[in-house]
């Protein structure tokens, strides 16, 4: 069955407990890593996950807590052999960083490197970011500082479907994007800094999508308390809603 495993839940300051906010969809083809945080290798080993079952990498957007550990993930993986290719989505402004990013790595030096085979995406709502035999991953500009994309998840062997907000204000494009969806992930940062959203407006953006459930992700840890966040949220939206932790599985089952 396929399944989502929360790898981190952080907003950009981690703690011991919870990584910066990425996360794994695995199918039976294969797993797609969505955003590149924290200690990505060593998660995908706690949950049994091998380097050569990835077949995707997806960057929601060029910000250190969510693309700061791909360097290493792609240097991790070369030296333990991997030899197939990795597919990595992203807008063409994150992706360019990243590119540049392993220039200034000289990666063209890493004798025996493995196929990366980048997919710019047009900055446009509902592209086509990922089809296999697993998933159909549509993906739609959101409102953060920099280009960044929200992502819409159907997963074929169900039909179950969550939307992942990423980084954003409240916005019409994450509501379009989670439209009837059986599950919204959204950011729980606060109110500062801008550019996020709080807890009670991911309720209201989960309302809004008529969304079948709501987890919180991307909140404060550091010296912050999350035991508000549930209640903020549940204020502003009926359905379920719970609190996304480190290492979380979720079944893709309605
Ligand atoms: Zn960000």
């Amino acid at each position: 069955m396929p399944r989502l495993v929360i790898l981190g839940s952080a907003s950009a300051v981690p703690d011991a407990e919870h990584q910066n906010s990425h996360m794994l969809l695995q199918g039976r083809n294969g797993a797609i890593l969505i955003d590149c945080a924290g200690l990505p290798l060593v998660s995908l080993h706690r949950i049994g996950v091998g380097i050569e079952e990835l077949t995707d990498v997806i960057l929601t957007h060029f910000h250190p807590d969510h693309v700061g550990a791909f360097p290493g993930l792609l240097m991790s993986s070369w030296l333990m052999g991997r030899t197939s290719a990795l597919r990595v989505a992203g807008l063409h402004h994150c992706l360019q960083r990243v590119e540049d990013l392993m220039t200034a790595y000289h990666w063209e030096e890493w004798a025996g490197f493995f196929p990366v085979a980048f997919h710019h995406l047009p900055e446009r709502e509902g592209v086509l970011a990922l089809d296999n035999e697993d998933f159909r991953i549509t993906a739609s500009p959101v409102r953060h500082y920099v280009p960044t994309i929200g992502l819409r998840v159907l997963v074929k062997e169900t039909g179950f479907v969550f939307a992942y907000s990423s980084d954003t204000i409240p916005c019409p494009e994450t509501i379009r994007l989670a439209q009837g969806a059986d599950l919204l992930i959204h950011e729980a940062t606060g109110d500062e800094p801008l550019g996020h959203s709080s807890a009670a407006q991911a309720g209201m953006i989960a309302r809004q999508a008529g969304v079948g459930r709501l987890g919180l992700i991307h909140y404060p840890v550091w010296k912050a308390s999350t035991e508000h966040l549930v209640g903020d949220a549940a204020a502003t939206f009926e359905g379920p809603v719970f609190l996304c932790e480190d290492f979380m599985e979720i079944q893709l089952e309605r």
